[in-house]
């Protein structure tokens, strides 16, 4: 294993991406994962948000993901589904996919761009200094990078060696999940007791007039809610079908598991994404129940927000303050889904009182502008990073257009698939100079003349030029004249003409 100029400590969701990234920028990055192969064993994410899909469409392999899994409206909140096929946005749905399908294809993209995975090697401690991190590996070797960058999930030792406070609750609720096979076979589908809520299914399923048909054979996906929260011990085929016993009063002949885990509603948060060149991504920096299914989505997200950053402060570019906008936008993402998903919890429980709660949020949920709001919250189509007051379209993510430039079509996300900044000039061609950011913001004149909408917001006034980060959200808006836009440039993409 040689140094790299970047080591990502993890190869799940977050590293993967953040490892596609910054290669994509022209960095020399590296990963370091535990497991001794790329496989995952057992069953998390199940599936992709709009906004997730959005940002693998910018890169240009949001296919690869539609053609494996199966389109559905996923978005819902406390057992209420959201639809959202009206949201102005190229995939107004979500996408069906369990998560060692996901981490395959982002694995075989991430070898594409050469970088190397160092399977079977775990980060065992760290000492950083003014120019670099010496980081030290399990096989008993040390290596040195510019940047050490903790993905390595909820128990994160890159945090904690960092000494990374993780204030948040702890777990009040405790579940198995199982792949297992059953002498009797349980009716499948979810149900709700006092203990909590159990679910049987399949692995192999499919979605027909939005509904989940499983197939007729294989093993039988579990879950069950603990009657007590749960130890730190790895759960046990004896635990498993103690629980089922407690919750279903059989444990329906259980045997043969491939795999058993336990998931808690515990919700923590990182005090800070940065201790100078350390930096964390995804789960490392946030834990919090799966309800909603949000935590791949965020973990994809942060790394699309970091990268491109890490990369121009590596290449000298932009100065390390660039880096603290990351904790400054993300941090806030990520502690509203925990505030989401602690509610979810509570709305779980199965007493007189909260399951009038649950009915009247239900309720709520079925008037458009509630519906619009948390559809846009759970999808992650309404994220808005604070770049003070302007057009509606600061902040925001860009819509995928359908444009026209030099006779030809094209559409927006297409022109961020190199991830290099943009200027979108839709004001007439030649009417715009970057000249001194030439170098590393790419300047498109293009006609638009359709509308402009926002997921949630609705239509907003249409733009005479918008500058596009790599991530996709907006950073500057044109009103016709080039106000302001020297100084958004300087800001995100370093002093003209530094190269
Ligand atoms: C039951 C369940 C259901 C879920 N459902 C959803 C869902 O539907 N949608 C959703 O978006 N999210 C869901 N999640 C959450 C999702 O699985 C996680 O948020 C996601 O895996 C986080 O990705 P990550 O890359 O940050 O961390 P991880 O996936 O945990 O990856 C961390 C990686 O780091 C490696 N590693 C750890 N320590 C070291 C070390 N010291 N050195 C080197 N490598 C190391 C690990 O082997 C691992 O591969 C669910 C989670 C659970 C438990």
């Amino acid at each position: 294993m040689r140094d790299h100029a970047v080591l990502i400590a993890g190869g799940g969701p977050t590293g993967l991406m953040l490892a596609g990234e910054l290669a994509l920028a022209g960095v020399d990055v590296g990963i370091s994962e535990r497991r001794p192969t790329r496989e995952l064993i057992g069953s998390r994410a199940g599936g992709l948000h709009a906004r997730t899909i959005e940002i693998f469409d910018q890169r240009g392999i949001a296919d690869r993901f539609l053609r494996a899994g199966q389109i559905a409206q996923v978005t819902g909140f406390a057992g209420a589904s959201l639809d959202i096929s009206d949201f102005p946005t190229r995939h107004p749905y979500g996408l069906g996919l369990w998560q060692n399908q996901i981490e395959r294809i982002m694995a075989d993209w991430v070898a594409e761009l050469n970088v190397p995975i160092h399977y079977g090697t775990e980060v065992t401690g760290f000492a950083q200094d003014e120019t670099g991190v010496e980081v030290r590996i399990s096989d008993g070797r040390t290596m040195r990078a510019e940047y050490l960058i903790g993905c390595d999930g909820g128990r994160s030792l890159i945090r904690s060696a960092a000494g990374i406070a993780f204030p948040g609750c702890d777990a009040t609720t405790s579940n198995l999940i199982a792949e297992v096979e059953m002498k009797e076979e349980p009716k499948l589908g979810v149900y709700r007791t006092p203990l909590g809520i159990h679910a049987f299914g399949r692995a192999d399923y499919q979605i027909r007039d939005g509904e989940v048909v499983y197939a007729d054979q294989g093993p039988i996906r579990v879950m069950v809610t603990e009657a007590q929260v749960g130890t730190a011990k790895e759960p046990t085929l004896h635990d498993l079908s103690q629980a089922l016993v407690a919750a279903c009063g059989t444990d329906y002949g259980v045997y043969n598991p491939s795999w058993i885990s336990r998931f808690t509603d515990v919700a923590r948060q990182a005090a800070t994404y940065r201790a100078r060149r350390v930096l964390l991504a995804g789960d490392a920096a946030h834990v919090h129940p799966p309800d909603g299914g949000q935590g791949l989505q965020i973990g994809v997200q942060d790394a699309m927000n970091l990268g491109w950053k890490l990369a121009q402060v590596v290449k000298g570019t932009s100065p390390e303050t660039l880096l603290d906008s990351y904790h400054n936008e993300r941090h806030p993402v990520a502690a509203r889904v925990l505030r989401n998903t602690m509610a979810a919890v509570a709305l779980r429980r199965d007493d007189e009182r909260t399951h009038a709660l649950r009915e009247t949020m239900a309720e709520l949920l079925t008037m458009d502008e509630p519906r619009k709001r948390f559809a846009g919250m759970l999808s992650q189509l309404d994220v808005h990073y604070d770049m003070g007051e302007g057009h509606p379209l600061l902040g925001r993510r860009m819509p995928d257009l359908d444009l026209v430039t030099t006779g030809s079509s094209i559409r927006s996300y297409t022109l961020l698939h190199g991830a290099r900044p943009l200027l979108l000039n839709l004001g007439g061609e030649n009417s715009m100079d970057i000249a001194p950011w030439a170098d590393r913001v790419q300047l498109i004149d293009a006609e638009y003349g359709g509308e402009w909408a926002l997921p949630v917001i609705g239509i907003v006034p249409a733009p005479s030029a918008i500058l596009v980060r790599p991530d996709g959200y907006v950073a500057w808006v044109g009103d016709g004249t080039q106000a302001g836009l020297a100084d958004a440039l300087t800001r995100w993409f370093g002093l003209p003409g530094t190269l």
